[in-house]
């Protein structure tokens, strides 16, 4: 089965149907998204999205903030063209109904670590449930944008398959669209499109402990890799310093911990040990709110010295009203699961939240491929450097999001793209799958693996061993891809395993600690040479 269309998007978090949203004033979209259109990372987000809002605020303060978070490694461009775009899109966020909670007349901006100002425009603690809600309203009522839901995309289409005409990967010059497996009835249909944006989020899932749900599988990473795209600083993973602990989060949270979001250290939360004391003062002086990288490998080392499961973030301190007004999600989830946080502490521990690295983009959003644009999470566009400052994804993926639209209305209007006739889906030879286990175990063992070797601590021993065991793991689920008709958890493994090759690649690649990439093996220790972005290309297969 084929469908044709002008644009393909993959992806319905903020990134993916923004960019429909813009992309449908001059052309025919079809959107595809794995799950429901409301699942994404977009979806969970808590503490806001950031922009110079207040008269007392400036675009010095907020891209001088963002270069202090970035270690060296943000390009100051990209951040300055964001910083200044960012007052118009979340106009655009506004006009399409996006309701930000306000005091009076003003927005209620929130501080969070890292900020210099109050730059954090949310609603409650549900900010992206809010800009979601308000996106996908707004796409649906567009008649040239057709969603469709529970479609995976596997792989891109570019020159490698082009009908009777095998191409090296390596000389990929265009992508047409992607194969994409329809899992309400497990048929792979073919979406040829004149242009392309991955819109497919971030990888949490690579860790046994993460805040992101079950689609963040890394697929649109693993999916560019594949086809030679260009991606970069896959080393540097943002880990979250407080999800909430209880002895089984994942499968309380259906595969995911739940977030106690940095807004709760902005409003005055402060970190303990299970002795109740208090421990911030001796990493940083900015104490709890220090950027994230400092705080998640403060309360990791004081976990290791003391053998504890947790650490606690105590508001008992504020008023029980307040706490209420500004958290009533974390306030009414904490209680359903025995936690009063006006009373209580809360149990919290480090959980993997956030990709900085990924497929390289320019300023106009385009990957080193013809044809195939990218926004969000899945990309490395060079605001985040080595380590992102909190609430800048949400405005980094809008501001992208936009840029694809712009760019692609070029790319389509200005040439007669011609599309060649491509091979349909040949699964040919392949046997349904009947071994579950396999993939579950697998799947396990490389979450594990990523957690114990490449988290918030790594050595040059503890990377060699992982990058071992993947290499094992995406032996043999290569050796099943190939004898097994496509499923939904084959296609999440390999995707995973490509994105933990990545991680560990890279963070191989550099010698040295920055930002969100620590190593035992060269602490404390920035680069005396050329500060320079782990570049990887597969030009194999
Ligand atoms: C708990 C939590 C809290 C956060 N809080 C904040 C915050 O306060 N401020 C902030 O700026 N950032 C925050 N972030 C980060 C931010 O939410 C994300 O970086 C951002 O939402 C990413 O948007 P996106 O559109 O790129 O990806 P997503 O919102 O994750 O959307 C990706 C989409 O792609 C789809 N998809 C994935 N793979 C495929 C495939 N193979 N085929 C088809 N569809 C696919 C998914 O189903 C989903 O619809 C938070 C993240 C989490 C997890």
């Amino acid at each position: 089965m084929s469908i044709k269309t002008d644009v393909l998007v993959i992806g319905s978090g903020i990134a993916g149907l923004f960019a429909a949203l813009k992309i449908s004033e001059y052309a025919d979209v079809v959107l595809v998204t794995k799950k429901n259109k409301a699942e994404s990372n977009t979806n969970y987000a808590q503490g806001g999205i950031a922009s110079v809002i207040d008269p007392k605020d400036s675009f010095e303060k907020h891209v001088a903030d963002t270069l202090i978070a970035g270690a060296g490694l943000c390009d100051k461009e990209a951040v300055e063209s964001m910083v200044k775009e960012g007052p118009e899109r979340i106009k655009d966020l506004i006009e399409i109904g996006t309701k930000f909670t306000k005091i009076g007349d003003s927005f209620d901006l929130a501080r969070e670590g890292g900020h210099s100002m109050s730059r954090i425009l949310h609603s409650k603690d549900l900010t992206g449930q809010e800009i979601e809600r308000a996106l996908i309203h707004s796409v649906e009522e567009k008649n040239n944008i057709k969603i469709y839901e529970d479609a995976i995309a596997i792989d891109l289409l570019t020159e490698h398959n082009i009908f009777n005409e095998a191409k090296s990967i390596g000389e990929n010059k265009n992508c047409w669209g992607a194969y994409i497996l329809d899992t309400s009835n497990n048929v792979v249909v073919k979406i040829t499109a004149k242009a392309t944006v991955l819109a497919t989020g971030g990888l949490g899932q690579v860790y046994l402990h993460t805040t992101n749900p079950l689609i963040a599988t890394g697929d649109g990473f693993a999916m560019a890799y594949r086809a030679g795209v260009e991606i970069a600083n896959m080393e540097f993973i943002q880990f979250h310093p407080t999800s909430f602990f209880t002895k089984n989060s994942n499968s309380d949270f259906d595969g995911r911990s739940f977030l106690i979001s940095e807004a709760v250290r902005g409003f005055g939360g402060l970190l303990r040990t299970k002795g109740g004391n208090l421990f911030m003062m001796n990493y940083d002086p900015r104490k709890e709110l220090a950027p994230r990288d400092i705080v998640a490998r403060a309360i990791d080392s004081e976990l290791k010295k003391r053998g504890d499961e947790c650490v606690y973030l105590d508001l008992t301190h504020k008023k029980s009203q307040d706490i209420i007004h500004h958290f009533p999600n974390i306030y009414t989830t904490c209680l359903k699961h025995g936690i009063d946080i006006t009373k209580d502490f809360i149990p919290v521990v480090p959980a993997a939240h956030y990709a900085c690295g990924g497929i390289v983009v320019n300023l106009r959003g385009q990957t080193s491929l013809n044809g195939l644009y990218a926004s969000g999470e899945v990309t490395m566009t060079g605001v985040h450097g080595a380590n992102r400052l909190a609430s800048n994804s949400l405005l980094e993926a809008l501001v992208y999001a936009f840029r694809c639209a712009g760019t692609i209305k070029e790319h389509i209007n200005g040439s007669d793209i011609k599309i060649p006739e491509l091979s349909d889906w040949d699964d040919s030879g392949t046997l349904s799958h009947d071994e579950k286990v396999l993939i579950t175990h697998s799947f396990n063992e490389v979450k594990q693996t990523m957690w114990d070797y490449v988290g918030i601590v790594r050595s040059d021993l503890r990377l060699e061993r992982a990058a071992k065991r993947i290499h094992n793991i995406y032996n043999e689920t290569e050796e099943l891809y190939k004898k097994t008709r496509v499923f939904k958890e084959i296609l999440e493994l390999r995707n995973l395993i490509t994105c933990s090759h990545t991680i560990i690649k890279s963070a191989k690649m550099r010698k040295e600690s920055r930002g969100l990439h620590y190593t035992l093996d060269y602490p404390n220790l920035y680069s005396s040479g050329k500060i320079e972005n782990t570049v990887l290309k597969n030009v194999k297969e």
